[in-house]
């Protein structure tokens, strides 16, 4: 199983002030799925990235990428402390080595079952993660590749299928432009990425280094190292990710032209 990016989480700002698991149905976007999965329903930005990434894997991996169910998407504290209550229980289970506090009391993870957040603590509540259903490695190969460009990673290694938005409200250019690309294509028009594959094959040949930040703002790297890891990604990739690279190289032009 390919190792999974788990980048810092950034909330939205919209999320201030508000309680896990508690939010109000103003500052949530639902998605349906084009493809037969239930509706998913996030806060804003994460709703727009959501979007943008199931697009992605479908025109370019052919995935229809699906949530497990509609509680798997945001998640009321309800919902939350229904499922951790089916989980955990006071008294230690035969073979239990997993345990969780929640309300000044231990909770063990009856064996066999899937973890979960304490309620009130997850991203789920935060409106923020999807639990992927039809998660394969190959699939998930091609996730980890191309899901961060889309602001999204993973929490824990031990869950492939648990998928968070990362970014607050720094929308990635990925999704900007999935987004102008829609808005284009219902004016009948293309987009063309052959611009962005330009600059960054100029770039590429460059002795003169650019400062960027990466989506996930972790840190600002030399154009040069970026580049590299970029060729590094490619090369170990036996995928098609063609059109990812073209919106790869929109991304790191887009972080290019904010440079001070
Ligand atoms: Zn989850």
């Amino acid at each position: 199983m390919p190792t999974l990016p788990i980048p810092n989480v950034t909330l939205p700002a919209v999320l201030n002030g508000k309680s896990n698991g508690q939010l109000p149905s103003a500052v949530l976007w639902t998605t349906p799925s084009d493809t037969g999965g239930p509706a998913v329903t996030l806060v804003e930005p994460a709703a727009r990235a959501w979007r943008a990434l199931v697009a992605a894997a479908l025109e370019h991996y052919s995935w229809p990428i699906r949530a497990t169910s509609t509680a798997d998407s945001y998640r009321s504290y309800a919902q939350q402390e229904a499922l951790f209550r089916a989980r955990y229980r006071t008294t230690k289970p035969d073979g239990a080595t997993e345990s969780r506090t929640w309300q000044g009391r231990q909770w063990w993870l009856v064996p066999g079952k899937a973890s979960a957040a304490v309620p009130g603590t997850s991203n789920h509540g935060w409106g923020i993660a999807v639990d992927i259903a039809n998660v394969t490695t190959d699939r998930l190969r091609w996730l980890t590749t191309a899901a961060w460009i889309y602001g999204w990673g993973w929490e824990l290694q031990s869950e492939p299928w648990h998928m968070r938005y990362t970014l607050g409200d720094a929308i990635p250019a990925a999704v900007l432009v999935y987004e102008q690309e829609n808005e284009m294509s219902e004016l009948g028009q293309q987009w063309d990425g052959s611009y962005a594959i330009k600059r960054l094959e100029s770039l590429c040949q460059m002795d003169e280094t650019y400062t960027v930040t990466l989506p996930d703002k972790s840190k600002r790297v030399e154009t040069n190292d970026l580049v590299k890891a970029v060729n590094t990604l490619i090369a170990r990739t036996a995928d098609p990710i063609e059109i990812d690279y073209k919106r790869l190289a929109v991304e790191i032009i887009a972080a290019v032209a904010e440079r001070p």
